[in-house]
């Protein structure tokens, strides 16, 4: 499997760290517990597309959020985490569905 890391261009798997579902970017602002409890523990696990974190810890060190098919294995989207900041992962409110003709990576 290979990443277009946005910054470095396409790599090996082996440059890379997965970290979790992306729903990590979406930290709840107030202090609530059960909704903190929700945010650290609470995961879905879908078939099909699913945004998660990978951190490029061999090359640039970005983190980015990569939509990937855990079915396939395809890459459908990567962009730098930083910019992907509160938007929905897929399964918590919002379907990542690609355009037709993309997503073979
Ligand atoms: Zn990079």
């Amino acid at each position: 499997m290979r990443i277009a890391c946005p910054l470095c261009g396409e790599r090996d798997l082996r440059e890379f760290t997965y970290r979790g579902a992306a729903v990590l970017l979406d930290r709840p602002a107030e202090p609530d517990p059960v909704a903190f409890d929700a945010y650290l523990h609470l995961r879905d696990n879908p078939a099909g597309p699913n945004a998660e974190l990978w951190h490029h810890a061999f090359g640039c060190r970005a983190w980015l959020r990569v939509v990937r098919d855990t079915r396939t294995h395809a890459i459908l989207e990567v962009g730098l985490a930083r910019d992907a900041r509160g938007r929905l992962a897929p399964g918590v409110g919002e379907a990542v569905v690609p355009a037709e003709g993309e997503g073979t990576a």
